[in-house]
């Protein structure tokens, strides 16, 4: 007894918290169900993402608020108490957003609420202004005849589609990415888009797009939704549109970031771990609340809960908060690259990247022998009204170039019916959190990341 109180000083002297494998003669079921239940009363999540919100703010990549970010995480991850915490750096080219204003300027004048899309040139100082030809979609644009945009602005007012899945953004986002290329090669100053959004506000949203090497880099910008139908409108009475289009965004020097990075150790397997996490880097005209605060604060708290559990899981649970996912996944690249050797360790993972709805289902993505595993999840998942889905899942944005090495994945679908109204706007701000959904996705990261990390047979794909 001595002995063993000896033990238990020196422990704790040293810092070691007393951890208890949740092995054969604890029950399982009854311990994560526990953890999941003081999950969906615990305001731990929304505590974290207030926090982050009001005292960082936005998070572009490559800004001040980049920097204090990765501190913020590194501190906030210390004060939760998690047992290791550690930066990996990330280096890439930044954007910097200046002064950006539209017009409308025939058939009369009208303002236009607009933001350029990230990386576009600047026009020049007094902008440019130009007729505006317009195509309902980017395949419209491309099927058209050589010089149909010569010397003019491209228009795109493709509407996206509202889905609970946010199936509507994939055939929505090539006019994003691709408009600017596409509308050069037709001869095109410009290209401004409708925004990539489901909302009826005057909020334009921004995004990534990207230029083509031998293609003549050209302005690219969002408009506003009511903005963009109000030019569809003009379009239909045959009127001639001009448009004056000023951005002074530019590219700006090298950056490095990191990726953030803690863990709660496993009791048995410490090297053996579970990945959950979102992306600590944000778009600029909001507070990044919804993408991906939130993924940061569920994913931190859901470690956190089950990290101060008596009954610690075998495998360790590790939380990524990755850099500058807006700008090209150039985090998690880097973390995949970091990491490749130790691809067999990371059992499986998923991350948070789709706002703070609800979530009501999930998929997983591991081998056939891995399924009671799957089944024990969905056990506990049913009391959140989550439905497993199928073994075909897709990796969450951060974890692609994970999963493209072989790592097996899960995702959580949360309910994105509102997401498009807020994501990349001015809009994405704290306010539109509900604390009583992001608690139930605490619930069920809890769920996920325990019964992943305690499985006695090891998860692959
Ligand atoms: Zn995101
Ligand atoms: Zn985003």
């Amino acid at each position: 007894m001595k002995k063993i109180s000896i033990l238990l000083g020196i422990l704790i002297s040293v810092g070691v918290s007393l951890i208890v494998n949740a092995d054969s003669k604890v029950d399982e079921l009854k311990v994560v169900a526990s953890i999941r239940d003081e999950a969906l009363k615990s305001e731990l999540a929304y505590d974290i993402l207030e926090s982050l919100t009001t005292e960082v703010g936005h998070r572009m990549a490559g800004t001040p608020q980049d920097a204090l970010a990765v501190k913020w995480a590194v501190d906030k991850f210390k004060k939760l108490g998690f047992d290791k915490v550690w930066t990996e750096p990330v280096t890439f080219k930044t954007w910097v957003r200046k002064a950006e204003s539209a017009e409308v300027t025939a058939p009369y004048q009208h303002s236009l609420k607009v933001t350029a899309l990230g990386f576009s040139i600047p026009t020049s100082k007094q902008g440019l202004e130009a007729e505006v030809v317009h195509f309902r979609t980017l395949e419209d644009l491309i099927a058209s005849p050589q010089n149909s945009a010569q010397g003019k602005i491209v228009f795109i007012s493709r509407k996206m589609q509202r889905f609970r899945s946010g199936k509507g953004y994939g055939p929505a986002v090539k006019a994003r990415g691709n408009g600017a290329v596409q509308a050069a090669l037709k001869g095109a100053v410009a290209v401004v888009i409708r925004s990539i959004g489901t909302d009826s506000h005057r909020l334009p949203h921004t995004g990534m797009m990207h230029y083509k090497k031998g293609v003549t880099k050209i302005p690219a910008a969002a408009i506003s939704n009511p903005d963009a139908d109000l030019l569809v409108r003009i379009f239909e009475r045959k009127k001639t549109v001009k448009m004056k289009l000023q951005l002074n965004s530019h590219d700006g020097p090298e950056y490095t970031s990191q990726n953030v990075i803690a863990e709660m150790t496993g009791s048995v397997w410490p090297n053996e771990k579970v990945v959950i996490g979102g992306h600590l880097d944000s778009w600029d005209l909001g507070t990044g609340a919804v993408d991906d605060g939130a993924g940061v604060a569920i994913t931190m708290a859901a470690a956190k809960l089950i990290g101060k559990s008596q009954y610690r899981p075998k495998r360790t649970i590790r939380v990524v908060l990755w850099a500058n996912e807006e700008q090209g996944l150039v985090g998690a690249k880097a973390y995949a690259k970091k990491h490749k050797e130790d691809l067999a360790n990371h059992v499986t993972g998923a991350e948070s990247d789709f706002g703070a709805g609800k979530i009501y289902a999930f998929a997983s993505n591991v081998a056939e022998n891995n399924l009671p595993v799957v089944k024990k999840m969905a056990k506990l998942m049913k009391p959140l009204g989550i439905e497993y889905i199928d073994n075909q899942s897709g990796p969450g944005p951060d974890l692609i170039p994970m999963y493209q090495l072989g790592m097996s994945v899960f995702s959580l679908r949360q309910d994105g019916t509102d997401y498009f109204d807020l994501h990349h706007t001015a809009d994405d701000t704290l306010d539109k959190v509900d604390p009583e959904s992001l608690a139930q996705n605490v619930a069920a990261y809890v769920v996920f990341a325990y019964v992943a990390a305690n499985s006695e047979q090891k998860i692959s794909r």
